[in-house]
Parts: structure tokens; sequence; C-alpha cells
């Protein structure tokens, strides 16, 4: 009702309308932002933890990858710790080891340890003699663990220091022991900030000197060469291929102790626990075993750091390396995600989009997992699945507002007359059915006036039909803007344009004589007042009001209007510009 420009609010909304159907670069502003911001956190590592526990379950149903036979956990147990006695071990035990491995035929030994006990000369002399007689391949880790005076360590010695010039020099004790060596190279494994062990690194460097992944080395030596080299352009970390059951199930696990008991007990003729055949032509692996130590696995499970070198070798072997869907390519299927889905979402309408969006996020799922299963490669799914959700409850929250804001311009544009912006007579029957009813309930008055312009065809005539108009809208302004229309909201009157030059107005708790002899008499002499130039000439106009009110038992608007227009007749009986009072 306090809308001045009627006809402006309903150009508007065509106009708006007419522009959405095209394009609403708002709508497609806050879409490209929200992919934006996808992209760019997935592109910093923002999302990886929760992409983590995707590929944590992706593991754990990513199908079995069997275990190589050729590998073999030679484990120092616990009970092998009760046995031959406690950590670390003098460096002929090592000794033993590798001559036993070597005269069983075994196809290579990756020792998961240094030999960082305290040394004496013949201990030391005892290994390199092993070392120097054995043909089977070594494989020998070093201590890559940077120190804080940027030294390293190597088989428990100091190797590397700074010479003057900055470059790192290598010197140590027992060259001897790397050199009888097939690779040395690095076992360091880095657990994810959450405590789970995913990841290895195929090579380390500290600057000058770069070390590969030991396991890598070792599963060179029987695994087809090809794979490696792959793994060497990756300088990267890479997935540790879990196999789907543990280390411990997977590969046969021989104890230490009962190997040597063996190895002695078939010199003395006694049938060993273990034979020969156990480890001949594996590789194997030898490391400690007891839970101390251990890495947290996506399996839930904890598994010593031999086994995981043992894993990684185990891909290589069986060619079912993980791989990781570049970083890039990766970063493209998700944005090409969103345009679809926002594709998707400005297509269709409410559960339609929420189906669609469904039906987008889990096909990338479901084919971010058969591509992991079948194909061992890695692709993040969750930043896109996110991004999808976030898409549709922007979209949904938008459709839900342009919703609201179209219906309010279709409800005005329905409730209103286009010329004044008074209420159209239809609604205004439903206001007043609506009011007399609460008039009746709270016995309180009210009155309604009928007001007609006087002799306004003669205006029509005289200034034309644009004259009338206008003044239409004057006289409209002129009685809105003087009846009551603030809030409280029970105490607003209600104007409407009754016919063609005819008005009527709800005075809610007004009397009839505070309707006629205040309300209607102001209404009369203001537009009496009003002076309207029309193409240089005055137009002046008188209005007739005929008044009348609710009666006790009435309880609907028709009498009371029936009887303020038959006021309003006598009024222009009575020779125009008056207000006269029904009853
Ligand atoms: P009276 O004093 O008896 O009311 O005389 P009157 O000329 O006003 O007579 P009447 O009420 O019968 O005439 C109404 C006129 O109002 C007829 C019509 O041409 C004119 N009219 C109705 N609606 C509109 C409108 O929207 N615009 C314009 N310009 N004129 C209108
Ligand atoms: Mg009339
Ligand atoms: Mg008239």
């Amino acid at each position: 009702m306090t809308k001045q420009e009627p006809i402006d609010t309903t150009e508007k909304l065509f106009t708006r309308t007419r522009v959405r159907r095209y394009i609403d670069w708002v709508r497609v502003g806050i879409y490209a932002a929200i992919i934006g911001c996808f992209s760019f956190f997935f592109w910093i590592g923002s999302l990886s933890r929760i992409e983590n526990m995707a590929l944590d379950v992706f593991h754990r149903h990513g199908g079995l990858r069997e275990a190589d036979p050729r590998i073999v956990i030679i484990g120092i147990t616990e009970e092998t710790l009760d046995e031959i006695g406690k950590w670390p071990w003098p460096r002929r035990y090592h000794a033993v080891l590798a001559r036993l491995l070597d005269q069983w035929g075994a196809a290579g030994i990756f020792f998961d340890f240094n030999f960082p006990e305290e040394t004496r000369k013949e201990d030391d002399e005892d290994l390199i003699r092993a070392f120097r007689k054995i043909r089977t391949p070594l494989y020998l880790p070093v201590e890559l663990k940077p120190k804080k005076d940027k030294k390293f360590w190597i088989h428990g010695f100091p190797v590397v220091t700074e010479e003057n010039t900055g470059k790192m020099m290598w010197e140590h004790s027992l060259p001897e022991i790397e050199d009888r060596a097939r690779a040395i190279g690095h076992r360091y494994l880095q657990e994810d900030p959450d405590g789970v062990l995913r990841r290895f690194s195929p090579s380390l460097s500290d600057g000058s000197l770069t070390m590969p992944y030991l396991a890598l080395k070792a599963a060179e030596t029987a695994g087809p060469e090809t794979i490696l080299k792959d793994f060497g352009d990756n300088r990267g970390d890479l997935l540790i291929p879990w196999l789907q059951r543990s280390g411990d199930e997977a590969f046969a696990k021989i104890a230490v102790h009962d190997l040597i008991h063996s190895y002695y007990g078939i010199q003395k003729g006694v049938v060993p626990v273990v034979s020969p055949e156990a480890v001949k032509d594996k590789i194997c692996f030898v490391g400690i075993v007891s839970r101390s130590g251990a890495k947290a696995t996506p399996f839930g499970t904890i598994c010593p750091p031999v086994m995981v070198h043992a894993q990684v070798a185990n891909a290589i072997l069986s060619g079912n390396r993980i791989r990781i869907f570049p970083k890039f390519l990766n970063l493209l299927a998700i944005i090409a995600l969103g345009m679809i889905a926002v594709f998707l979402f400005v297509a269709l309408r409410g559960p339609w989009s929420l189906l669609a969006g469904l039906f987008l996020g889990a096909v990338w799922l479901c084919a971010c997992f058969l591509i992991f299963k079948c194909l061992y490669l890695w692709i993040s799914p969750v930043s896109g699945i996110l991004l999808i959700l976030s898409l549709f409850i922007f979209s949904a929250i938008y459709a839900q507002a342009s919703g609201v804001k179209e219906r309010s311009a279709l409800f005005h544009l329905a409730t209103r007359d286009g010329l004044t912006g008074l209420y159209v007579i239809r609604h205004f029957r439903l206001i007043m059915n609506q009011v007399v009813r609460e008039a009746r309930i709270r016995k309180e008055p009210l009155s309604v006036i009928l007001i007609d312009i006087d002799r306004f065809k003669n205006i029509n005539d005289t200034y034309g039909h644009p004259a009338g108009d206008m003044i239409l809208k004057k006289v409209a302004q002129t009685l809105i803007g003087n009846i009551r229309k603030k809030r409280p909201f029970s105490q607003v009157d209600f104007a409407a344009r009754y016919g063609g030059e005819e008005f009527i107005i709800m005075l809610r708790k007004a009397e009839l004589k505070e309707a006629s002899v205040h309300v209607a008499e102001r209404l009369r002499k203001r537009v009496e007042e009003l002076k309207i130039e029309w193409e240089g000439k005055l137009i002046r106009l008188t209005i007739s009001a005929g008044v009348a009110t609710l009666r006790a038992g009435e309880d609907i608007p028709d009498p009371m209007v029936h009887r303020a227009d038959a006021a309003l007749y006598k009024a222009k009986e009575q020779g125009r510009n008056r207000v006269v009072s029904g009853s």
C-alpha cells in the first residue's frame, strides 16, 4: 500500500524474469567461486586428511593382491631375542645369518637394520669376511635421518661430514661392508599426520646425495626393470601397495632362532624345524617383527617396518604397484565434475536435481573405486563429492530464495491495482471478510467509506484519459496518505480501488462518527485542496463519500458496504462534494 510506483514494480518484475531466463550472473559467479575454492583447497592439500580416509577404505575393499611366493620374512621375534640375546647383537651373529642364507641358496638378503652395536675388531672382520664370501645379493640400509649437525649415520657409524666447501663427504670406518652390498638405500618410513602409514619415498636426498628406497632395489633383482624405472621418475611420495591380508598372513615367515637351530641341527644330523628349501631362491627380508616400532596401517592393524618393505617389493614383483593419478589431471577431473553438477542443478529442479546430484556423486565414487581396484590407480574421490554436495546446497538455497522473491512479486502483482497501487477489490474482499470476523470476536467497531470522484467523466472529456489516469493516481495517493498505515498491524486501515473512479476504505476500531466526521471529511477536504497541473492548466476536483459501520450481529461485510453505497448515492443526490453517513 505504501508503494508509490506500482507500474514500475510490475515492469521490474518482468525485466528481472526475462534476464534470469538467459544468464543469472550472480548464480554463475557463486558456482564458479565454489568450484574455485574446492580446486584451491584440493591443490594445497587441505582435503588430504579426508582423502586419506577414502584411500584406507579403498585399500580395505580394493581386492586381493596375492603375495609373491619369492618373498620370505626372516623375523627377529620376541622369542628370538629371549633365546639369542638382547638387541643389538654382536656383528658376528649377522655374519652367521648371512652365511646361512647364502649356503641355503637365498636369492637376496635384505637387512632391515644397521649393525649398531659397540663393535670389536674381530667381529667387524668376521662380518666383512662373511659378506666378502657370500654370493647372494645383499641389500643394506643407510640411516638417512638427518641429524641436527647435518650428519648422516650408516651402519652405526658417522659417515657424512660437511667440508669447508659445503660439500658432503662420505667417510666411514667400515666401507668394506658397503662394498659388498648389491645396493644400499634408505628404509625411512614416515606416517601421515593421523599416524597411519600410507606412503614411502622412492628416493631421499640430503641435497648432494640421493638414496633409493632399498626395497625397490631388492625387488629389482627379481622384478621387471621397467617398473622400477617408472618409480625412479616419480620424485614424490608413492603409495604403499598394502596387501589386503596383513604381511603376517601373506608372506611366509621364519623366526631367526628357528633358522639358526635348524642350521646347526643339520650339521649335527638332527631333523631341522626349517628346511633349507624354505629360503632357497627367496628374497629374505630380515628384520625385527616385535610390536615395538610397528606402524599403523589403513586396516587398523600394525605392521613391522620389514613387512612394509616386503609389501613394496611384492608390488614390484607382481606388477601391481599403485600409481597416483597426476594431481593436475585430478584437479581437472574435479573441475569437470563440478561443471557437470552445475549444469544438472541449473537444468533440473527440486527432487530431480537432488537425484541427479546423488547419481553423479555415486558414479564418480564408483568410477574412482573401480579404477583403483582394477587399474591400481588412485584418484582422490572425496574433494569431488564434497564439491557436488556444496554446489547442491547452494543451488537448493538459491532456488528457495529466488522462489520466495518470485512468489512475493507475483502476489503483489495479483493483489494490487496496476494504476493506483491500491488493493484490487477481489483481494480487498478477502481482507474485509477476515477483518469483520476479527472485529466481531474482539467486539471492536469497524467502518467503511465508499468514495466516488465527482463528475469524473467531465475531466476525462476535457483533459483526456491520460489526465484522468493521473488524477486517479493522485487521489489514491491522497487517500493513502491520510489513513493509518503504520504498525501495529492491528491499527492499519485498508484502501482499495472499488471500481473505475471509486475507492473503498476500511477503518478499524472506528465508530461511524469518527469515520465520517474525522476521516471521510478529512479526505474530502484534502482532495478538494489538491491543485493538479495538467499541460499548464490547473485542475480542481472533489469527491463524494458514503460512510457505514458494522452493525451488531453482522458477520459479513456486504450489508455494511451496501449501506455505504446508499449513503454515497445520497451524497451525490445532495449536490456532491460531501460526506453522508449511513448507519
Ligand atoms: P458522478 O459525479 O455522478 O460520479 O459523475 P461521473 O462523471 O464521475 O460519473 P461516473 O461515475 O458514472 O463516471 C465514471 C467515469 O470514470 C466513467 C469512465 O470513463 C471514467 N473512468 C473509469 N475508470 C477510469 C480509468 O481507469 N481512467 C480514466 N481516465 N477514467 C476512468
Ligand atoms: Mg462512479
Ligand atoms: Mg463519479
